[in-house]
């Protein structure tokens, strides 16, 4: 008998073939692609594997016929893939074929399908906006098209549809979603993409509250019909400066506590020299913290060093205090903090770089102590600044994106204190992962102009924007839930690559297609485009 594990997008079954009354049984080889014909039939008790989806059966075949045989793939097609990365994207359509891969892009269709469910039931419609638009740099670098039409000028794909789906607004449709795919030549980095893919949601006549339980109750919808779970909502709120005070970071992972804690009333004044006239004095109690070794405690203080700050200095309570700073110890402490038997306080000093090095010293340590919670912990973080300093140029720049309208009490330092001015800007986050981005725009002319002065942009290039805020434009606000990414966490994987169906590398590059190329020289005269 030969026996021939069969796949198709559901599921893998087992082919039994006689080669006596079939003999081309013998030539069947792996990853051929045949149609077998035949009878399900429950296999003896004795075969039964409990492993496979289908092992109560198998097919007994009565006619085979091999449709296309297959060459000997580049590398074995299983689950538990053993190929490089390289390898498996320049044959993606083989590695897709793997159940894990196949699973992966299933979950995508099911939870964007969920999403257009929720939205069609609440009143949204979608709308496809251009890919080839103008230039309009949104916060990064523009992909550009040349025109062949009109020589020397030139098109760029589209960043986000985010002008387009305020124009939408002022075009009266006040509830908008697209699956969007947005193109941003920005520089690589792992989990970033030449192209990611977002729902796009815009309305009109809301505020952040009505946004939130739009996203909200998306999320719940997704989650009780692709995860079989109840998602509780909604979900917490923290600000941009509590985020950074209690986590450092703006994407905290809740999964477990361990917040930043502020230690200058309690230690500036012990006359320990690497405190001695810092801005900060900040640290974490590690819970059970023993496990931490020294070798650990001395990298990080490395770091710390490196980063400008004083290092790192701990103590452990045992019997009696032990460590770096168990001199500067006492029960009271201890009570003050609640430093218990077994915990271990990391105390650092210096100046607002201590903040994201905590934030990073908190993942690690829950890492190695294994402290994350089984399950989704989502917030929204809110208030961020709408200014920040580009590090390149050294001038102000926007920190999310320029339309985000400025928070009342702020928009008087617009020009005089640019950094103060916070934006009705907010994220959503799970489990330490930037999900979603949105803002209440600016649907007033003159405030939207101010804000391009200070962030240097070039307000000519958004012209159709605020000509048509001179229309009678409605407020309106809207939240871009990156879809890669919500696959990426929901499935449990850390590379976004892995629920893109053809991903680029982290270069940029496309393996598959053999991309970026060089293109025929006919194409750029065409293009009127010569190199030097
Ligand atoms: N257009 C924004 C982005 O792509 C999302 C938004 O503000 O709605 O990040």
């Amino acid at each position: 008998m030969v026996f021939v594990d069969l796949r198709d997008r559901t599921a893998v079954l087992q082919v039994v073939i006689d080669p006596r009354k079939i003999p081309q049984a013998n030539d069947v080889g792996l990853q051929d692609c045949i149609h077998a014909v035949g009878i399900v039939r429950e296999r003896p008790d004795n075969q039964k594997n409990q492993k496979m989806k289908t092992g109560d059966v198998e097919l007994e075949t009565v006619q085979l016929h091999t449709l296309a045989k297959s060459r000997v793939p580049p590398f074995v097609i299983e689950n538990d893939v053993k190929a490089n990365e390289e390898l498996r994207l320049r044959y993606r359509y083989l590695d897709l074929r793997r159940g894990t891969m196949q699973q992966n892009i299933i979950l995508r269709y099911r939870v964007v399908t969920a999403m257009r469910e929720y939205l069609n039931k609440n009143d949204f419609i979608e709308i496809e906006t251009p890919i080839l638009t103008r230039s309009m740099p949104e916060g990064a670098r523009d992909y550009l098209v040349p025109s062949r039409l009109y020589s020397k000028k030139f098109y760029a794909l589209a960043q986000s549809p985010q002008m387009y789906k305020q124009l939408l607004m002022v075009a009266g449709f006040e509830r908008y979603y697209q699956i969007a795919r947005c193109m941003r030549d920005e520089d690589p980095r792992h989990d970033r993409q030449p192209e990611h893919t977002q729902i796009d949601i815009e309305m009109s006549f809301v505020d952040e509250d009505d946004v939130f339980t739009i996203a909200e109750g998306m999320f719940a919808h997704i989650f009780k019909k692709v995860m079989e779970q109840e998602l509780r909502i909604p979900f917490p709120r923290l600000t941009y400066e509590q985020a950074i005070e209690e986590y450092g970071t703006d994407k905290p992972d809740l999964r477990f506590e361990m917040k930043i804690r502020n230690l200058k009333d309690i230690f500036s004044n012990k006359n320990f020299p690497p405190f001695k006239d810092k801005k900060e004095i900040r640290g974490l109690v590690v819970k059970n913290g023993s496990k931490i070794t020294r070798k650990i405690l001395d990298e990080f203080s490395e770091t710390a060093k490196k980063t400008g700050l004083s290092g790192i200095f701990w103590t452990k309570k045992e019997e009696a205090f032990s460590g770096s700073i168990a001199k500067l110890m006492d029960e009271e402490i201890a009570k003050k903090i609640n430093l218990e038997k077994g915990d271990l306080l990391l105390i650092s000093a210096g100046n607002d770089k201590i903040f994201s090095f905590l934030g990073r010293l908190r993942n690690e340590i829950a890492k190695e102590l294994n402290l994350h919670e089984n399950g989704f912990r989502f917030l929204w973080v809110t208030d961020f600044p709408i200014f920040e300093i580009d590090k390149k140029t050294g001038k102000f720049t926007a920190s999310h994106h320029i339309f985000t309208q400025p928070k009342k009490e702020d928009i008087e330092y617009i020009e005089s204190e640019p950094l103060r001015v916070r934006g009705r800007l907010y994220d959503l986050v799970c489990n330490g992962n930037e999900l979603a981005s949105g803002s209440i725009r600016n649907h007033n002319r003159t405030l939207q102009e101010r804000l391009f002065k200070v962030a240097n942009m070039d307000k000519n290039k958004y012209t159709m924007l605020l000509d048509a805020l001179e229309y009678g434009a409605p407020p309106h606000g809207g939240i871009a839930p990156g879809i890669d990414r919500i696959i990426m966490v929901l499935a449990g994987l850390t590379s976004i690559r892995e629920v893109i169906a053809f991903p680029k590398t982290t270069q940029a590059q496309g393996l598959l297609e053999g991309i970026p190329d060089v293109v025929d020289p006919k194409q750029l005269k065409e293009l009127n485009i010569t190199f030097e």
